[in-house]
């Protein structure tokens, strides 16, 4: 029967049947150009037998147009797409677009012409001519590039073009990438690191499946000892994906990587340029790229020997993705192992609590390093009580905490104070008429930055130029900030300690691999004396300089109180006391809190995480909160609020009655706008019993809604906003 299903990528459409014209030759995972209409629309092949069919005659099926000049998707990562779409409610069309995330890449082999020097000279030799030609030695990219590099227009280059100085090549677009040498440097490992490493590279000569997770102190050096199977898989040459959390993470990774294996790895995250991105695809896709380092939507490239997988940092909560497809990366990670029939390894020092209880309960093979390398200590760990230790008035940093970074300098050391606030401040009002700025497309203040003096939002992006005066009451010189962000930090630091050196490092000034690299640079070379930073900071950096770390506010993400607060604030507090003293000096961390008795807060102090996480696991139970019992959440948005409102109260009103299935709401998101859209949720509570997924699509499919609302599902949600 010369008839085929497909998927194809419209979340509007069920799968489509069509024809397969005579002499194509066509089979499942193949990613084919359908007719729909009068346009053409891509589709993948599928297993007619897995996707529901559709009732149209062979007779009035209507062709194939063609098939891409990509490999076929293979069965593993159709059935990681089928999966991924089941459990987080999502549409198959939404997944499988993930997988064909390079437009360019299914067009097929292409070649782009790059130029460089062919060392002759120009008739008229200019001093900007002369300069682009030096800035140009040993360089090959395009014009524009060229261009960049160099620092003159395009069509001074142009000119050097004409006049043979510089020569055209054709490049093959998706050449291979330099090969990664297994064995590059060898690298003695500690008894503890060789135990756990080669576990790990006996489970990729095994190739089965096989979950680990790696729990490792700060330092123990996890990076290392999972190098270790890496190295083993690329013996075996098989393809390995390392899963990062924060792109600021990779230039350090990069790195070391570099200096284990000889050459970078090939990189996959958001902002690559659509020529990088189909290098990496259509490499990933031949099996030419042998280690792919990526953010979370690099689990769904078309892998053609995938041998290991590594989540890094696994309890990091961006590997949740909060739009569109809501996925956790971690677990769908375990998943495309499971399919590929490989190891996968979740290193972390922190883990979450669902990856710890899954180690428990004989799931998860865990694996320990509870030392640091080379004998370092973990950092002795106060608590700065500041009900007791009150900071000067308008300031933020207690006493101590200024005379601890005062004797790093002193000592030529660095101090790295934390505080998880970008801006100066998180709050600005008016001392004259109480006026506050507010977003206008957000239930949220605008933060104010000094540094670009600014007004924005962290929600949509929305800024404005600080005003000085009041836009309400229109009194000059009447604004006052409120509460600390990290520039007020910085500033405070500067006024106490006025030789310091101060740094603040954010996503507004780490914004490109370049500038992190340069930070990285600055520190260890030691430029900087004191850094303040948000969360970015708090993983990956090894600085051994660094022996003060100070806290500045523990109770921030205590604060808002969802069920999860307790166990971030505790794996961000640890974290970032994982960069004191890594080196040879001991390392010293500063708590700033109001409340010392809090049970994170004393289980910090006491260094005592089994105490910390039998609490948290004790609460969880109770409250059947994940791992014990299920959550999901239905989020309803839209531009219009009556229609929002009314869109929430049908669901609510149809909403099923099931055993073991509790359903809280519809009421308003506490961001009850965002990004100029009004939102409701509803939170569901089940029993782990519960198919719950089966009960979302029941109940949700029977509705219809206005164009204009959107209904989003979160199972297993990290945000409660
Ligand atoms: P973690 O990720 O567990 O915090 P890292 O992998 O960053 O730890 O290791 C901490 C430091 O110790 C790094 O500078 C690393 O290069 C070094 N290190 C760890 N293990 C070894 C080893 N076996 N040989 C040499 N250096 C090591
Ligand atoms: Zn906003």
């Amino acid at each position: 029967m010369n008839r085929v299903r497909c998927l194809v990528l419209n979340a509007a459409l069920g799968p489509l049947d069509y024809k397969v014209p005579d002499g194509m030759e066509v089979g499942p995972g193949h990613v084919v150009e359908c007719p729909l209409g009068p346009r053409t629309i891509i589709g993948i092949v599928w297993e007619a037998e897995r996707l529901p069919g559709t009732e149209v005659p062979a007779e009035k099926l209507r062709p194939i147009r063609g098939i891409l000049p990509v490999p076929p998707l293979s069965a593993p990562l159709r059935r990681l797409i089928e999966w991924t779409a089941d459990y987080y409610v999502a549409s198959l069309a939404g997944v499988a677009r993930m997988a064909l995330s390079s437009g360019g890449a299914l067009k097929g082999p292409a070649t782009i012409t790059e130029y460089r020097l062919t060392g002759g000279m120009p008739e008229r030799l200019t001093p900007q001519r002369l300069a682009a030609m030096e800035a140009l030695e040993g360089e090959q990219a395009t014009i524009r590039e060229l261009a960049g590099i160099a620092g003159v227009s395009e069509g001074v280059l142009r000119g050097l073009v004409n006049q043979g100085v510089l020569e055209p090549v054709e490049v093959d677009c998706d050449r291979p990438y330099d090969e990664a040498r297994p064995d590059f440097t060898q690298v003695e490992l500690s008894p503890e690191q060789s135990e756990a490493a080669d576990t790990l590279s006996k489970a990729v000569r095994d190739a089965k499946f096989a979950p680990f997770l790696l729990d490792g102190v700060t330092g123990s050096g996890k990076t290392e000892t999972y190098f270790e199977p890496v190295a083993e898989a690329l013996r075996m040459g098989r393809q390995v994906l390392v899963l990062l959390p924060e792109i600021a993470l990779t230039e350090n990774f990069l790195h070391r990587f570099e200096e284990r294996f000889g050459v970078a790895p090939v990189l996959w995250h958001s902002s690559l340029k659509s020529t990088e991105r189909r290098r990496a695809w259509r490499n990933v896709a031949s099996g030419e790229a042998q280690v792919v380092v990526g953010a979370r939507s690099a689990l769904f490239l078309p892998f053609r020997k995938l041998g290991f997988i590594v989540v890094d940092e696994a309890h990091e909560t961006s590997f949740k993705q909060e739009d569109g497809v809501r996925y956790n990366a971690r677990d769908v990670a375990v998943m495309r192992a499971h399919f590929e029939g490989i190891p996968v390894v979740l290193a972390s020092a922190t883990p979450a609590l669902e990856s710890l209880q899954m180690a428990e309960s004989g799931v998860y093979a865990k694996l320990d390093l509870p030392s640091r390398f080379g004998g370092a200590e973990l950092p002795s760990i106060d608590l700065v009580d500041l009900t007791q230790e009150k900071p000067p008035h308008g300031m933020w940093l207690a006493q101590r905490l200024v005379d601890g970074i005062a004797e790093r300098l002193e000592r030529g050391e660095q101090s790295l104070l934390f505080l998880n606030r970008r801006g100066y401040a998180p709050l600005t009002l008016c001392r004259n008429c109480g006026f506050r700025f507010q977003c206008p497309n957000c239930s949220a203040w605008l933060v104010e930055h000094r540094f670009t003096r600014r007004l924005a939002c962290h929600h949509c992006g929305h800024e404005t130029p600080s005003p000085d005066r009041c836009p309400e009451c229109g009194e000059p010189d009447c604004l006052v900030a409120c509460g600390p962000g990290v520039e007020r930090i910085a500033d405070e630091v500067a006024e106490r300690l006025p030789d310091a050196r101060v740094f603040v490092a954010t996503s507004d000034t780490l914004n490109s691999p370049g500038r992190a690299a340069e930070f990285i640079a600055q520190v260890e070379g030691g430029a900087i004396d004191v850094i303040v930073g948000t969360q970015l900071v708090t993983k990956g950096f090894h600085f051994p300089e660094l022996t003060l770390v100070g806290v500045v506010d523990a109770d921030l993400g205590l604060e808002g109180g969802d069920l999860r607060a307790g166990e971030r604030t505790y794996q961000q507090v640890a974290q970032v006391a994982g960069r004191a003293g890594r080196g040879e000096k001991p390392g010293e961390v500063l708590i700033q809190t109001r409340h010392p008795e809090a049970s994170v807060i004393a289980a910090l102090a006491a260094g005592d995480r089994d105490a910390f996480y039998s609490v948290e696991t004790e609460m969880r139970r109770e409250a059947g909160a994940p791992p014990f019992g299920r959550w999901a959440s239905i989020i309803i948005s839209s531009e219009d609020e009556a229609e929002a409102r009314e869109a929430a109260r049908r669901i609510g009103d149809t909403r099923p009655q099931v055993d073991d299935l509790m359903i809280l709401g519809p009421a308003p998101a506490p961001m009850a706008l965002l990004r100029g859209r009004y939102r409701y949720r509803l939170l569901m509570n089940a029993r782990r019993s519960v198919q719950l997924q089966d009960v979302i699509r029941r109940w949700l499919g029977s509705l219809d809604h206005p164009p204009g609302v959107r209904v989003g599902v979160d199972i297993d949600p990290y945000s409660f906003v």
